[in-house]
């Protein structure tokens, strides 16, 4: 279900290099002359507007202070629109329609008339979703063909899967009664905007709990658009609120005394300030962090199947995954030739404007974020890791990096370690299943892992020593409203998607209590 990075380019060239076969009729080994056309998506689908307000109790407001903030598109570091900045007295505001809205009309909803407003938000995020696929990419640099394939259907995806579940709570909680918390806090990050405010919207409000969510500065836009769908869906007022702000606005939401629950996915580091925050508290809470993936392959692996997960590991969303397969462990008999294919696949991957269709690679999200990942990078070279990265030409403006590929990588190194949210590749080998477990669980994350063996036993045996909360075999990055997401160890705690992730948001009483 979950596309791969790209396989067109591989589709259009599929002899190695840039030399025609024969029969092409330019001569045999002839250097092949052409380029791929732009193949813009249109802009006219969406229609930016030039401000956006808060979301707070079904209204469109301005912050209490009329302050705005600007968001940019990374990929031209143009402004797109200013975005009201939610005070603490709008936060509270929010956390008071909420309760409201819990209290009197959502909680005591029977769960077929929530299912619906969750049906009818799918099917409005299905009809509207070029328009939201368009604004999801030019506010955070996403290529319009992952936006328009993965993000935007995957949101739908997991409204249609938790309108399913609002009226059988009883079935998914057998002997139990399924109440709802209250009032959801939810912050999210700026790498899959819409998808994460589905994640977390759609199984909160499908338990009967009202929500009040924070965007992430860089990537508002989507989430204000929502705002509409919950209007376009008649959604009683103060269900949904959307409160976008700085950090401060997050810590002011979570620590507020008018919450039940807090779902937070960004950086480790955050997720502890938001932990502590709530220690002492009654509050429920699920924490989805970094990672720092461990893609595993074997010497029997299908090695050019094991390329494309390689890369779409990586490269997929400009490696800007929580779950991103960033640590390459080749079997040593294979590393060369492994190493070769991905280099060769390198090449053909495409960087640069995010609306052209034909775009593998698009804009970091943000200067700062480009900034950190260049750090990092020249710290791989520092200590002596062996650099690779394709020759491709990046546009003069916005925030863009090239695929890299690092070898010679020492599990010491900061590339090899730290959790880099770009598109950097660190190659580390191994040679017997043992030495992989050991080092694909040395690292403080936990959030995924990838086999590529053809051996069904080896792919449970490893399953059993991998410290991650997701293992792929044989694939990499596959999603799925029905499977549960999350990590161990620094990457967090608690489960997002399928039954898990409805479980987050309910409390569980015993019949009769
Ligand atoms: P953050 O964790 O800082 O941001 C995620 C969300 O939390 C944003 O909405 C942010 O708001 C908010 N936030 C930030 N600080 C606080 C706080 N003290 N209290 C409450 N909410 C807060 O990620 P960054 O954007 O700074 O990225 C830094 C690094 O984190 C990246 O380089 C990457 O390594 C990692 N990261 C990991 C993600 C994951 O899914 N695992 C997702 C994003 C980042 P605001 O945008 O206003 O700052």
């Amino acid at each position: 279900m979950m596309p791969r990075v790209t396989s067109d380019a591989t589709k259009l060239r599929p002899w190695t290099g840039d030399r025609a076969p024969a029969g092409w009729g330019l001569g045999d080994g002839q250097a092949i002359p052409w380029e791929y056309a732009p193949a813009p998506e249109s802009r006219d689908v969406v229609t930016v507007k030039e401000r956006y307000g808060l979301f707070i109790d079904g209204r469109e407001a301005s912050a209490s202070d009329g302050a705005v903030f600007a968001t940019v598109n990374p990929a031209t570091e143009e402004k797109l629109a200013d975005v009201a900045r939610a005070t603490t007295t709008d936060v509270d505001r929010a956390i008071r329609a909420a309760r409201r809205a819990q209290k009197k009309v959502w909680g005591t909803l029977p769960g077929r008339e929530r299912a619906k407003y969750l049906f009818r938000i799918a099917r409005i995020l299905q009809e509207r979703s070029r328009e939201f696929a368009v604004l999801e990419t030019m506010d955070s640099g996403k290529p319009i063909k992952e936006s328009r394939d993965v993000d935007v259907p995957l949101a739908a995806a997991h409204f249609w899967y938790y309108a399913g579940w609002a009226d059988k709570l009883e079935y998914a909680f057998p002997g139990r009664v399924a109440r709802p918390l209250g009032v959801a806090a939810q912050v999210i990050p700026w790498n899959f905007p819409l998808l994460m405010l589905a994640w977390k919207i759609a199984p909160a409000l499908a338990a009967g709990n009202c929500v009040v969510l924070k965007p992430a500065s860089t990537t508002p836009l989507s989430a204000l658009l929502f705002a509409d769908v919950c209007r376009q869906a008649d959604l009683p007022p103060g269900v949904v609120n959307i409160v976008p702000g700085p950090a401060a606005i997050g810590m002011h939401l979570v620590s507020s005394p008018g919450v039940d629950k807090v779902a937070f996915t960004g950086s480790t580091e955050v997720g502890k300030l938001i932990h502590r925050a709530v220690a002492g508290s009654d509050k429920a809470i699920t924490l989805e962090l970094g990672g720092k993936a461990a893609n595993i392959v074997f010497e029997d692996a299908a090695l050019d199947q094991a390329v494309e997960g390689i890369v779409n590991g990586i490269y997929f969303n400009q490696g800007e995954v929580c779950c991103a397969g960033s640590r390459l462990l080749a079997q040593e008999s294979i590393v060369e030739p492994l190493v070769e294919k991905l280099k060769d696949r390198l090449s053909t991957i495409r960087v640069g404007d995010p609306l052209d269709k034909n775009t593998d690679v698009g804009a970091i999200n943000s200067r700062q974020q480009l900034e950190k990942i260049t750090e990092l990078v020249a710290a791989g070279v520092a200590e002596g890791a062996e650099l690779y990265q394709p020759a491709c030409d990046l546009p003069d403006r916005g925030y863009f990096f090239r695929p890299t590929l690092f070898t010679g990588v020492a599990q010491s190194h900061r590339i090899a370690r730290e959790e880099i949210f770009g598109p950097v590749l660190s190659v580390l080998t191994f040679r017997t299943p043992d030495e992989a477990i050991e080092k694909a669980n040395n690292t403080p994350y936990g959030l995924s892992a990838g086999v590529w063996t053809e051996k069904g036993s080896r792919i449970l045996s490893m399953v059993r020593g991998l410290k991650a909360g997701v293992v792929w075999a044989n694939t990499f990055n596959r999603f799925d409203p029905t499977s549960p997401f999350g990590g161990y160890k620094e990457s967090g705690f608690g489960r997002e998607g399928g039954m898990h992730g409805l479980h987050a948001y309910v409390r569980l009483e015993d019949r009769g209590a």
